[in-house]
């Protein structure tokens, strides 16, 4: 039997702020998978949501400053000086390319973000490209909450054996808890606006960073 390769991680997002609940996510779902390393991408201009409010540069900033010690993450910005949406497939798709068709890819997300994938540009095509690992977030329960079709490839894909991730490109869905962290990057921009301390729920140098450039702060000028 072939050895396999190791797995690397993609983990992208708006990161506005990034805070411990991705980080934790990222960290404990590499862990779990035996992946190599995790690409962190911010993503530029999201296509599921509102505009971030931070602009990508500063978004990728704070990316690297929460990643730096940690030899796993490393902070991709790729998508950021994209003026026109970012699509996941199209980001794996250039990855492809520099690494190849036998490499096994995984894509990380969280269980919100996994119940939303039907609505992702050539969604299916993502399993053409990847594996997608599904971090268990607070409160969600996806088996419930899951609708059709999505549901029909959730089932015929889904596999419990870490195993087999390194013996195939792309192609199943893994499930996994992670560490309960409610933590949201609205909540943490929420307390800026009202002038509450977010501490404890990033990194203090995010915070330190956040504040040294007036990030997420009441724009009325009191
Ligand atoms: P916002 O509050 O602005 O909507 P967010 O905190 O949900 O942001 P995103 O950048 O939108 O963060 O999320 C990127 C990825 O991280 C998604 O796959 C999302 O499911 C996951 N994620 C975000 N917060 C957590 C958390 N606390 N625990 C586990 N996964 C999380």
């Amino acid at each position: 039997m072939k050895s396999g390769l190791n797995p690397v991680g993609i983990f992208g997002g708006t990161f506005d702020p990034i805070h411990f609940g991705h980080l934790r996510l990222a960290q404990e779902v590499a862990e779990h998978c035996g992946l190599e390393a995790v690409h962190i991408i911010p993503a530029g201009k999201p296509p599921h949501r509102n505009e971030p409010v931070c602009d990508p540069a500063l978004r990728m900033e704070m990316v690297r400053i929460a990643s730096t010690g940690n030899p796993l993450f490393f902070p991709d910005d790729r998508e950021i000086a994209k003026k026109t949406p970012c699509y996941s497939v199209e980001t794996l798709e250039e990855l492809r390319k520099e690494w190849g068709n036998d490499k096994p890819v995984c894509l990380m997300v969280g269980a919100d973000a996994f119940l939303g994938l039907a609505s992702w540009h050539e969604w299916r095509r993502l399993f053409d490209l990847a594996h997608v690992l599904v971090a268990q977030r607070p409160g969600f329960d996806i088996e419930s909450r899951m609708t059709d079709p999505l549901r029909s490839e959730y089932r015929s894909r889904l596999s419990g054996d870490r195993e087999k991730l390194r013996h195939l490109p792309s192609g199943l869905i893994m499930t996994m808890e992670i560490t309960p962290l409610d933590i949201s990057s609205s909540m943490i921009r929420d307390c800026l606006e009202k002038g509450h301390s977010p501490r404890y729920l990033l990194p203090e140098e995010v915070l330190v960073y956040i504040r040294k450039h007036g990030l997420y702060q009441e724009k009325n000028g009191f």
